[in-house]
């Protein structure tokens, strides 16, 4: 049996489940595969910030999670590093599809999201793709079903949905809300409304967000179910 079989195993018979976040000490300390500790210590990340060792423990326990952390505190592999774990490793079959959905705000911030998960994904094999536009619409179409990660703006995402009637989410298992907070100051309510409307309802959703203001209350209650909230301790108060 492979180290990955192994982790898949021990991984089903739930002895994750009792990781506890403080005493997290390296991204080692988390139950992660070879794959994505490799991925991670080639791109110099070795100790996980307070959110990510939070974000990641939960998450694996395929937990929904509300996350609330300002800018600059490490949201992006907070759940980047449980995607591609859960996606990849944690499981029996091998994905076929598009397994999990990131939605950003801007384009910027989804193609950095997409370096990022090239960088520590290296070892992992899977594909991924950006459908912030910008290209040709039926192009971008043909190849989204066959991306295992697809990284989106909101407005691009529905457009594909709407005109797509075809665009296959069966096999979504994980939906990503990113910036949250950015995407409905930018006016971006009813489409993500609409996207998550779109979507299975099995599945498990972490939504990320600098601020908690009462839109993004609104969209946590309508995307997520029995979430975990997830702050890191410097941000209680
Ligand atoms: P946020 O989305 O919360 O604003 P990012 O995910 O963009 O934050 O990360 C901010 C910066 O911190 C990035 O340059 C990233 O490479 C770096 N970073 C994130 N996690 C770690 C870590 N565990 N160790 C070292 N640097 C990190
Ligand atoms: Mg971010």
């Amino acid at each position: 049996k492979s180290v990955e079989e192994d982790a898949a195993i021990q991984y089903l018979q739930g002895q994750y489940h009792n990781i506890v976040p403080d005493e997290v000490k390296t991204f080692k300390d988390l139950p992660l595969s070879q794959k994505t500790l490799k991925g991670l210590k080639e791109n110099n990340f070795l100790v996980p910030t307070d959110i990510q060792k939070q974000a990641i423990a939960f998450a694996l326990q395929g937990k929904d999670i509300l996350g609330a952390a300002k800018t600059g505190s490490g949201k992006t592999l907070a759940f980047l590093v449980p995607t591609l774990e859960l996606l990849f490793c944690k499981k029996w079959t091998r994905l076929d599809g598009v397994g999990a959905l990131v939605i950003s705000p801007t384009r910027e911030l989804a193609y950095q999201i997409y370096e990022t998960l090239r960088k520590i994904g290296h070892y992992h094999d899977f594909s991924a793709g950006l459908i912030i536009g910008g290209q040709n619409l039926k192009f971008e179409r043909k190849r989204m079903d066959q991306m295992n990660i697809l990284i989106c703006t909101p407005g691009r995402l529905l457009q594909h949905m709407d005109e797509n009637p075809l665009f296959d989410c069966g096999s979504l298992q994980i939906l990503i809300l990113d910036e949250a907070d950015r995407c409905l100051d930018m006016g971006f309510e009813t489409t993500m409304n609409s996207i998550i409307e779109f979507l299975p309802p099995k599945r498990q959703t972490l939504l990320f967000s600098a601020t908690q203001t009462k839109s993004v209350k609104d969209l946590a209650r309508l995307s997520l179910s029995f979430p975990t909230y997830v702050a890191p301790h410097e941000q209680a108060e």
